[in-house]
């Protein structure tokens, strides 16, 4: 039975109460669906090998695709992995952030958690709810995105319920994600990027006053890429998904033969536009706030199989600042379908 603990009106003596609860769970072996200010995790004590496990069977995730270890300090944060001394200073500056770093996992972090790896993710998330759970667990808490493998991950308690329910001890709803797209991962070995994401790389950049360089598997063209999550599938609707990359005022017209039979995601303004051809329009807010798209993009993507359409176009977004990771998403979300043209779309609808 999945007890959902529920923390959007919660009184502070009652929250308290709800997340030493939650807490008595990890320390136990226990599976939770936790907030942070990214999406939700799913959550197992980092030190139980056995409980680790669990997460990989719930999700159906990879077993070399590793988990994000949450701390809640920085001594926490030592007793996962080894911190270069020259950034230690940097990153407890810029935690608690959406900012993941990979470091020399320590021997107490058992190999399910590193996907074999010798390697840890590590990350102090900026959410008080996560934070007081990671506290009162009194253990780095290892929890990957909460959706089942390859599925668009969860932004609020009810997408996590959908996925899970019966399948976890606990879920613990304290509404909407802040920002909606997941961590951005750096190895600080070779100070590069391995997955882009919340934290921009302009941030990056300022913290640290260098700029992170992109791995090659953000382009596409690592064989083995460093980040082994990288080469899943992800963020997968049930309907098929196509990017539209042309200019957004050609695509009624390219449309006009199947009208009313998809469903059009995108920006308000776009969707202004598209509102008269499409079946149904899902918008993601004003493309003058990269943020707010952000924030709605997985929840869409999760509305969208609800839809009665046979297919969706989403459209592309600036890749400054947040729109790196926004598009990143998209990109994978539709596995690169892309089209600009009437002809493009017909070859895409054939496959
Ligand atoms: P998720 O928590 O579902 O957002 O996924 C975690 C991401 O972090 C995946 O893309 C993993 O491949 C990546 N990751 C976790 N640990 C490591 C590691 N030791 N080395 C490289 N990438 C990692
Ligand atoms: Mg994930």
């Amino acid at each position: 039975m999945t007890i959902i603990l529920n923390l959007r009106s919660a009184s502070s003596g009652e929250a308290k109460s709800c997340i030493s609860r939650a807490a008595k769970m990890i320390r136990s072996g226990g599976i939770v669906v936790f907030p942070t200010e990214t999406v939700y995790g799913i959550g197992a004590n980092a030190f139980d090998a056995k409980a680790c496990l669990k997460i990989y069977k719930i999700k159906g995730r990879a077993r070399d695709n590793p988990l994000i270890v949450h701390v809640s300090s920085m001594s926490m944060a030592n007793k996962v992995g080894t911190i270069p001394k020259r950034y230690s200073s940097i990153i407890s500056s810029v935690w608690p952030a959406p900012l993941t770093v990979i470091v020399k996992a320590k021997s107490s972090i058992p190999k399910i958690v590193t996907g074999g790896l010798n390697t840890v993710a590590i990350r102090m998330p900026d959410n008080k709810v996560a934070l007081d759970l990671i506290r009162q667990s009194g253990v780095p808490i290892a929890a990957p995105s909460a959706n089942i493998s390859k599925k668009p991950s969860s932004t609020s308690a009810a997408h996590a319920k959908k996925y899970f329910n019966g399948k976890v001890d606990a879920i613990i709803d304290y509404g909407p994600s802040r920002l909606g797209i997941e961590s951005t991962v750096i190895s600080l070995s070779d100070f590069s990027l391995l997955r882009p994401g919340s934290y921009t790389m302009k941030q990056i950049e300022m913290a640290f006053g260098r700029r992170a360089k992109i791995a090659d598997e953000n382009i596409g063209v690592a064989e083995k890429p460093r980040s082994p999550g990288t080469k899943y599938r992800h963020y997968s609707p049930d309907k098929p998904l196509f990017l539209f990359t042309g200019d957004i005022n050609s695509l009624q017209a390219i449309t006009r033969g199947i009208s009313g039979k998809f469903t059009f995601i995108g920006s308000d303004e776009s969707s202004k536009i598209m509102r008269g051809s499409a079946g149904s329009v899902i918008r993601l807010g004003s493309r003058k706030r990269p943020a707010e798209i952000a924030h709605n993009l997985f929840g869409a993507l999760i509305a969208l199989d609800s839809c009665k359409s046979e297919f969706a176009i989403i459209e592309c977004f600036s890749e400054a600042g947040m729109g790196l990771a926004i598009m990143n998403r998209i990109r994978k979300a539709c596995s690169n379908k892309c089209f600009s043209s009437q002809k493009g779309l017909e070859a895409l609808l054939k496959r």
